[in-house]
């Protein structure tokens, strides 16, 4: 009979870490990972033996005052990554249509200042407001401001409290579309329309990478293998292939966990996969009526199809440190309303490149969509524990070809990467997200966090059991990671007891 102090349910980068942070306070943890292979969104996969990530491009948060790297050291992750950062000619492009301007975003505060009042220097005032506002919110938070005292962080956790990032733009008299998609585009980070974005969450995204932005050689699974390697030093078991399809409660109180034919007695659960799908996993009337409702309710975040590829180094080399953002700005990003492929947005991101590769290049190009878009699918209800139960026809498969051919075209009009100097090794629908990391809809980054929804906090009605990971606190690596940092919290005693230690550790 195996007994442990807490099962961690979803490896992702919260389930990591939240083990990793709970284990170093003496706690016996095991891991329990759906898929084959740990690590959610930023696992890597291999086509031809070219590698691909999928859910990690860049990070901020590890300059010298980052907290990602104040986490990993307090972790002992960092003297296991190898951290480049994106040198001082890096940038995210972005052309905008339809007027074809093309803006380079750096990564750094002055310089994102500087550029945006030469281009638009009617709304100079406007601007260096923006910038402030931003600045301003962050500094009040603790994670951001190591000289702040821990007041109440769960006041993250409420976007409420914050008005839309389109509403503020309008209030700092900024009536110009191209400026305010610039503004706004950071969204691509977490997947919320300017219209509902809330300016909080919005300047947690933006100043993480306006403060320094970093690759991690080897990409996610970088990430991942230092990760495993401590886990293994604090005795913490990862159990792969293991899809959690019950959380046994007896009055009120967990006792076990069930996967495959295996239960694991505890008294702990931490659960990071999509909250609604949590309701899977208990007895329903242990929930109130209005939570359960909440959390089915959640909306998502959209989800994305995204190409993968590889080509020669010659037309892949100039965006080795540089992304590339289409955006139309008559078209609000995330938004949805036109359906017209043809308009909607796109990134490019050159990853082979920022770990050293020679010759051909693999790189990936990512565009938001709609789960309802998807063409040729029956059966759409996710069974858990049940991975590739929805009916794809061959409807399907000649639709991903279309929306690939797009895409590709779009690439050589726009980027002069011509069609047949490409070689496409793998596509991903909605449909494969729904699949692969379990996320409903394929929201690309759990649910939505904006100012008509309230989060779901780490901490729920039944003692013993904790929720963590993007659709908690904020997406992102940062955003995951420090989700994971506050249920560490609420478990071990108040979050105090972890962040005056790691607060040391820069
Ligand atoms: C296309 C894309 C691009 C992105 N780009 C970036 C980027 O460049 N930079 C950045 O910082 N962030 C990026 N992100 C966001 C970032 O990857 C995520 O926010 C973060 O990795 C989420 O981590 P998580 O632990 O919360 O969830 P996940 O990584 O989704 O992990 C949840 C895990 O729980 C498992 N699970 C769920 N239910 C069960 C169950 N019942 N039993 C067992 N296991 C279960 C799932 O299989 C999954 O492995 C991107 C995301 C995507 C999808």
């Amino acid at each position: 009979m195996k007994k442990v102090d807490t099962v961690v349910i979803g490896s992702g980068i919260s389930g990591l870490t939240v083990s990793a942070l709970i284990a170093t306070k003496g706690h016996s943890v095991t891991l329990l990972e759906a898929a084959k292979k740990p690590g959610g969104s930023i696992r890597r996969f291999y086509r031809k033996g070219f590698p691909f990530d999928t859910g990690f491009h860049y990070t901020g948060g590890l300059g010298e005052k980052g907290v990602l790297r104040a986490l990993w050291n307090y972790l002992d992750i960092t003297s296991l990554l190898e951290i480049i950062p994106f040198p001082d000619n890096a940038c995210d492009e972005l052309f905008i249509e339809p007027k074809n301007i093309n803006f380079k975003v750096r990564f750094s505060y002055e310089l994102f200042e500087n550029e945006l009042i030469k281009s638009f220097p009617q709304n100079k005032q406007g601007i260096k407001k923006y910038i402030r506002l931003i600045k301003d919110i962050c500094d009040q938070i603790p994670f951001f401001n190591f000289d702040l005292p821990l007041s109440n962080p769960s006041d993250l956790y409420n976007r409420s409290l914050t008005s839309s990032l389109l509403d503020t733009i309008k209030t700092l008299n900024i009536d110009n579309k191209t400026l305010t998609t610039i503004l706004s585009y950071p969204i691509f980070f977490y997947g919320v329309p300017p219209k509902k974005a809330s300016l909080l969450a919005h300047s947690m995204v933006t100043n993480t990478f306006l403060s320094g932005t970093f690759w991690i050689k080897n990409g996610g699974q970088g990430i991942i293998n230092a990760f495993t390697k401590r886990l293994k030093e604090l005795d913490v078991e990862i159990k792969t292939d293991h899809c959690v399809n019950k959380i046994h409660i007896k009055n009120h109180k967990i006792y076990a966990v069930e996967s495959k034919d295996e239960i694991i007695y505890t008294k702990n659960v931490v659960y990071t996969g999509h909250p609604s799908l949590l309701l899977n996993l208990i007895p329903q009337e242990i929930f109130r009526p209005a939570y359960i409702t909440r959390l089915k309710e959640l909306e998502n975040t959209p989800s994305m199809f995204i190409v993968f590829a590889i080509a020669e180094q010659e037309y892949i080399s100039p965006y080795k440190w540089r992304n590339c953002f289409l955006l139309n700005e008559n078209i609000e990003l995330f938004s949805f309303q036109d359906s017209n492929l043809e308009q909607s947005s796109l990134m490019l991101t050159a990853l082979g490149l920022r770990d050293g590769h020679k010759n051909k290049n693999t790189f990936c190009l990512l565009r938001p969509f709609l789960f309802s878009k998807v063409e040729g699918i029956k059966d759409v209800n996710l069974k858990l524990c049940q991975n590739k139960s929805i009916y794809k026809s061959q409807q399907y498969y000649d639709w991903k070809k279309r929306v690939t051919l797009d895409i590709l075209k779009t690439i050589e009009e726009k980027w002069d990467i011509p069609q047949n100097k490409v070689e496409v090794l793998e596509t991903a629908s909605p449909i494969t997200f729904w699949e692969e990391i379990l996320s409903p809809e394929g929201a690309t980054y759990g649910i939505s966090h904006n100012i008509y929804q309230f989060a779901p906090t780490a901490r729920t009605k039944i003692p013993g059991l904790w929720l963590s990971g993007q659709s908690t606190l904020m997406p992102g690596i940062v955003g995951a990671s420090l989700s994971a940092l506050m249920t560490a919290g609420e478990i071990c005693g108040g979050l105090s007891n972890f962040w005056e230690e790691i607060k040391l550790c820069l």
